[in-house]
């Protein structure tokens, strides 16, 4: 297809084509990239629009969905014609020669809970006895508003949080003693909306530049102890790393699938009969390198179309650059599930490690990454990359559990 010598099984293959910013020096310009096999188109370069030259992507996402069609199709001609090779070669860089930055510049971040699985799990957790899903689970997407200035790009330092949290019934502040990981998968607009005007449903694609991965670290003790009645705050605010490529929506043409059965009725505004907008994105968690979770993405029994339209219908309007993420991705299996809380069962089932030590929560110097890939239209397979993260130890005195 491409003329490209594109090795075995990067993911970026030509049906892919994601977007981040990059550097080739320190003081260099940030410019926008194509990830293309093991190298990195320099659109700025390549087509000499300052748009590309922002150092960011959100000037081109707000363009919105035709230019994002025609850049795509333009590119794809360019990396498939032979026609163009003399003129393209130039601009493209061996990605290991890069220094990938922070993609888009965050204006909201929200943070949704739609993953049935990790709510019934959180659910059985942390009220037992009772029903594992709150009354309101199936009619709405829950989510609440994060803090989009601690969005960081992967491989930012998670320097373990300090705060308040509970022992033995009493407030005590220090490091948390119980740092885990949230494997989740963000969307990122591009077109913002009209404060008063609700986006519907339908309207995603026309709003939604492409798809990256999240990890939204949270310290469950701090959490624990500060979630009633507002939610999360500091247990989830010190860190947020999200992966440097955006894969676009039009990559996943193959990837859509329909959520699963739903079995409460909609609302008409979350009705997605007409527009099912699953995808079926496979995702792995490494701790230290070792699979410790495979989360399926098909199963998220909320869509981010319907995110979308339940976000804004109150009239709150959306921005370039506003991320919202999908909340934890856990399936039914056991080995599934995208936090350490489940997959420890709270604490009370360690994972062993390849190394024989057992982990419940993160100890300073482990490192996590989380990957996923998609099918692909031509029938390989495309990935997002990865978004990673290593833990610091805090301010003070190293702790372990
Ligand atoms: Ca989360």
């Amino acid at each position: 297809m491409t003329w490209l010598d594109l090795p075995e099984s990067t993911g970026f293959g030509i049906t892919n084509l994601p977007y981040g910013i990059f550097v080739t020096e320190p003081s260099g310009t940030p410019r926008t990239g194509v990830a293309i096999g093991d190298h990195v188109l320099d659109l700025a370069g390549v087509t000499g629009d300052p748009v590309h030259a922002t150092g960011s992507l959100n000037a081109f996402m707000a363009e919105g969905p035709e230019s994002w069609a025609s850049t795509r199709s333009m590119i794809t001609e360019w990396l498939t014609d032979p026609a163009h090779q003399q003129r393209v070669t130039p601009h493209l860089l061996p990605i290991d020669s890069v220094t990938l930055r922070m993609p888009f510049e965050v204006a909201d971040y929200v943070d949704f809970y739609s993953s049935r699985d990790h709510a019934e799990n959180l659910g059985r957790m942390f009220r037992p006895g009772s029903p594992a899903l709150t009354p309101n689970w199936k009619h709405l997407p829950i989510g609440y508003h994060g803090r989009a200035g601690t969005v960081q790009l992967s491989g930012t330092p998670v320097t373990r949080p300090q705060g308040q949290y509970l022992t033995d019934g009493t407030p005590a502040f220090g490091p948390s003693r119980r740092l885990d990981i949230e494997a989740e998968v963000g969307f990122v607009v591009g077109v913002p909306s009209e404060l008063g005007t609700p986006v519907p449903l339908h309207d995603f694609p026309s709003y939604v530049f492409g798809v990256c991965l999240v990890n939204d670290w949270s310290a469950r003790d701090l959490q624990a102890w500060e979630y009633v009645p507002l939610g999360p705050f500091l247990g989830k605010s010190f860190l947020t790393s999200v992966s440097p490529w955006v894969v676009p929506l039009a990559a996943l043409s193959a990837a859509v699938v329909k959520p699963p059965a739903r079995d409460e009725p909609l609302l008409p505004y979350l009705d997605d009969t007409d527009a099912a907008w699953g995808l079926d994105l496979s995702m792995e968690v490494r701790l230290n390198g070792s699979i410790v979770s495979r989360p399926p993405f098909r199963g998220m029994y909320w869509t981010a179309a319907q995110q979308l339209a339940h976000m804004t219908v109150n009239g709150a309007s959306l921005r370039t650059g506003d991320l919202y993420a999908s909340g934890t991705v856990s399936g039914p299996a056991p080995d599934e599930r995208g936090s350490l809380i489940e997959l420890s069962w709270n604490g009370a089932e360690p994972l062993t490690l390849p190394d024989g030590s057992t982990r419940t929560f993160l100890h300073d110097g482990d490192e996590v990454t989380i990957t996923a890939t998609a099918p692909a239209p031509d029938g390989s397979t495309l990935s997002f990359g990865h978004v990673t993260g290593r833990i610091h130890p805090a301010p003070g005195a190293p702790v372990s559990d």
